[in-house]
């Protein structure tokens, strides 16, 4: 009996090597690939939810990265300029009871390298590095992926898992128009032992200003503090990580609250991202050919979901390529329908976050009284829709709560 094709994975992110082991536990071969020469994650934080956790657990990967992550207690909301604290929403022990897994913050290399090692170790993942999909082909037994460099790789099925400015998105449907949110993202880490007394490192603290605010939480098992500053201006380079100007940064922040400051002052070498808000896609399969996380549904960081989402459409792809081994084309509409409304959900939910976030005037003053005035369970409960997903939900009982 000849083997089975593999499954073609483009893009070896999270999402797509998320896939690659979610596959192998149903027996499914896979070849990830990769567009880069040496695969590994532009080093910044990134936040797992209970959802998001779950998940890990069940592609083996989340032991691995356990000795490594960051257990935040607490999210603390401060106002970014005066300092005030406005609110204390619960994590640590009280959200892995409600939703049996931990809230977890890791460096995205520290993930990246989990996902990597634990694909890399198994039988039927292959690793495809310097492979950037330029087109493909659906044949008459599967697809054929060729690379800029004209290499060609054959498989069952190809699911474009890369990112943003997916190269397989523009073949199956067409140039999307990407719309600028007007606002970056400039990230750093810096060590536990450079926040000031003040401020709480074993917490996830939130400062919101008008025009800005700045995240930041514990990561490589609260040695290091990852940091976030999302700003509202114009810049809009395309692409990953370009290097920020520290300068112009403090600058943009000053008049912060001292504590922050001291935050941010701490930051050396800091990365800087524009911000893209797709609108959701009209469709995003046909025939054995579908996308997968970013490359299906960007979401605005405003929730810190959007790594997660990819991890969900993951596991519910593989469940629908292993229940349909000889039917890939059905299995990636059944795969599309089961994602395509909650991703959406999330998508809306994560702008109007970021929206609330830089409220300004009296919508601001409203904004810290509601805050101030709900407990901070109750906040989170509003949340259960989302991080209550589990491996094995389709849209996700909880989702429908
Ligand atoms: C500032 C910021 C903060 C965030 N914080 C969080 C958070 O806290 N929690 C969370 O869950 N999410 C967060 N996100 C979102 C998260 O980073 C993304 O949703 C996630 O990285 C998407 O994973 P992906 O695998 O779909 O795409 P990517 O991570 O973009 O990976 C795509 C891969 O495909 C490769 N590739 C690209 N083109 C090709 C090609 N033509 N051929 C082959 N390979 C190719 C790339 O090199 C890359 O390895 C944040 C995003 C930003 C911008």
């Amino acid at each position: 009996m000849p083997e089975p094709a593999p499954i073609l994975i483009a893009g070896g992110g999270i999402g797509g090597l998320g896939l690659a082991l979610a596959l192998a536990g149903h027996g499914l071969a896979s070849s990830v690939l990769e567009a880069r020469a040496e695969l590994a994650e532009a080093g910044a934080g990134i936040q797992i939810g209970p959802n998001g956790v779950h998940i890990l657990r069940a592609i083996a990967v989340a032991e691995r990265l356990a000795p490594l992550a960051g257990v935040p207690r607490a999210i603390l909301v401060n106002h970014a300029t005066s300092g005030r604290h406005l609110a204390e929403l619960p994590l640590g022990a009280w959200i892995a009871h409600r939703h049996g897994a931990p809230y977890w913050t890791a460096h995205r290399a520290d993930l990246h390298a989990a996902l990597l090692e634990a694909a890399r170790e198994n039988g039927l993942v292959e690793i495809v590095p310097g492979f950037a999909i330029e087109t493909f082909d659906v044949t008459g037994t599967g697809v054929t992926a060729r690379s800029s460099d004209a290499r060609t790789r054959s498989g069952a099925a190809l699911i474009g898992a890369d990112g943003l400015w997916s190269a397989v998105r523009e073949r199956l449907i067409g140039p999307s128009v990407h719309a600028f949110a007007g606002k970056t993202a400039t990230r750093t880490v810096i060590a536990a032992s450079a926040m000031p007394a003040l401020v709480d490192p074993g917490a996830t603290g939130v400062w919101l200003a008008p025009d800005a605010h700045v995240v930041h939480y514990p990561v490589r098992a609260g040695a290091e503090i990852a940091l976030v500053v999302i700003c509202d201006e114009g810049w809009r380079e395309p692409g990953w990580s370009g290097p920020a100007d520290r300068a112009a940064l403090l600058a943009r922040m000053r008049g912060a609250a001292p504590a922050l400051t001291a935050v941010l002052e701490a930051g050396e070498v800091w990365h800087k991202w524009a911000l893209f808000d797709p609108q959701p896609l009209a469709a995003w399969s046909r025939g054995p050919v579908t996308l997968l996380g970013d490359a299906a549904h960007p979401i605005l960081p405003f929730l810190a979901q959007g790594g997660v989402m990819a991890l969900e459409d993951g596991l519910t792809l593989a469940r629908e390529l292993a229940a349909s081994p000889d039917d890939p084309a059905t299995a990636c509409q059944r795969y599309e329908r089961a994602r395509r409304k909650r991703t959406a959900r999330v998508q809306a939910a994560s702008r109007r976050n970021g929206q609330i976030y830089h409220l300004a005037g009296a919508a601001a003053i409203a904004r810290d009284l509601a805050l101030g005035a709900l407990p901070g369970r109750t906040v989170m409960s509003q949340l259960d829709w989302l991080y209550g997903w589990r491996p094995g939900d389709g849209a996700g009982a909880h989702a429908r709560r």
